[in-house]
């Protein structure tokens, strides 16, 4: 099934700013929630489109990567999640939406409490800049990378409690994370749902801290993540990896990873957005007889033709062995910028030569009305 624009989704313009898209997002949250939809697929199915092209648009790198790629622009390829959220995640979503707490518990009754209520803490963004050289943009490679980063602490396994009898559920809201009031009120009993000031919402108490991590459930640590980098990524763009940065305190969820893209300049080829440019040199007896030679390209030599009378600013071209598009079938082309070698020294002997040569009339330049301009050349090439 092909996904629909996330900004058809929100019912939003692609100029609106991040209160409009937070604004569109809120309406159809509770417009499709499931305690207000049961048992409704087409509401759930809604809800959670709603609440993917809100993640993305909502999250400046990644909207500024849909704006360009389109739904491929966070998709596996690129290290995402590669779309499809699941409702713990939405729920988690509802505290910047919402500003703190989740709503539904006061509209609907609390249906669905523990799901939602409990606050969850987000680990920290890890960035981590990928050298890559331009045969592994070309062809997409698959990078490990050792990370130092803050992971879930061993001795504890996360939780931050010492041992099993200090890790308790909340007394004051029975692992809940918030705590319910009623009010009397001129209109009747109101109900108001607010964060568990006791465990400040996780759901948990520890009476005594682990001693390795001092309660945090985290410590420093390195992982080895394989990164799937797709073929044709450029200089300064950047990936993310949903999940794989820093671990969150007490069993959250992890940050992303970020990966930032550097180009590692290649000895003699050189690119120009998805072609790959190359200068030839030939010297102007090979130019004027005709010969073959052999050129590096991304995948190893290949052997061109150079006809018979080929003019210097010739640009040749060696079609698909260019860098793909991102997550496209579409590939550039090697061009081959043919220049004519003008010795800089001479010796005597040659200098007899040229001078002979230099009056032939077959070595008076002549170019005819069928000869192309520099200018129609490079606009031939590059259009
Ligand atoms: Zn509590
Ligand atoms: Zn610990």
């Amino acid at each position: 099934m092909s996904k629909r624009d996330y900004y058809d989704v929100l019912g939003v313009s692609r100029q609106s700013d991040a209160a409009e898209i937070k604004s569109a997002y809120r309406k159809l949250a509770i417009k499709y929630h499931p305690d207000k939809n049961p048992d409704n697929a087409e509401a759930e199915e809604k809800f959670k489109e709603a609440a993917e092209a809100y993640e993305i648009l909502s999250n400046p790198e990644k909207k500024a990567r849909y704006d360009q790629f389109g739904h491929a622009g966070n998709s596996a390829g690129f290290g995402g999640a590669g779309g499809g959220m699941n409702m713990d995640d939405i729920f988690s979503q509802f505290g910047d939406i919402f500003g703190g707490g989740n709503p539904f518990e006061s509209f609907f009754g609390g249906g669905g409490g523990s799901r939602s209520g409990r606050r969850v803490q987000k680990g920290t963004n890890l960035r981590i800049k990928v050298k890559l050289t331009l045969e592994e943009i070309a062809k997409g490679v698959e990078k490990k990378v050792k990370v130092n980063k803050q992971i879930v602490c061993h001795t504890c396994d996360g939780s931050g409690a010492k041992d099993k009898a200090s890790f308790h559920t909340c007394k004051t809201c029975g692992g809940a994370g918030s705590v319910r009031r009623v009010t009397n009120t001129i209109l009747g009993q109101m109900q108001t749902t607010s964060t568990c000031p006791t465990c400040n919402g996780e759901g948990v108490e520890i009476t005594a801290k682990c001693t390795t991590c001092k309660g945090d459930g985290l410590e420093r640590g390195e992982e080895t993540i394989a990164i799937n980098i797709p073929a044709g990524v450029s200089e300064g763009m950047q990936l993310s990896m949903s999940g794989k940065g820093n671990a969150a305190p007490r069993g959250g969820i992890p940050g992303d990873l970020i990966i930032l893209v550097e180009e590692v300049p290649h000895e003699s080829l050189k690119r120009d957005g998805i072609n790959v440019i190359y200068d030839l040199y030939i010297n102007f007896a090979d130019a004027a007889l005709g010969t073959s030679v052999e050129v590096p390209t991304i995948d190893g030599k290949a052997k061109i033709k150079i006809d018979p009378g080929t003019q210097g600013g010739k640009i040749l071209r060696l079609k698909g062995k260019g860098i793909p598009e991102v997550n496209s079938y579409h590939k550039g082309d090697q061009l081959i910028y043919v220049n004519i070698w003008t010795p800089k020294a001479i010796s005597s002997e040659e200098r007899d030569i040229l001078e002979k040569l230099k009056s032939s009339a077959n070595f008076k330049p002549q170019p005819g009305k069928s000869e192309k301009s520099f200018f129609e050349r490079i606009k031939e090439y590059f259009e």
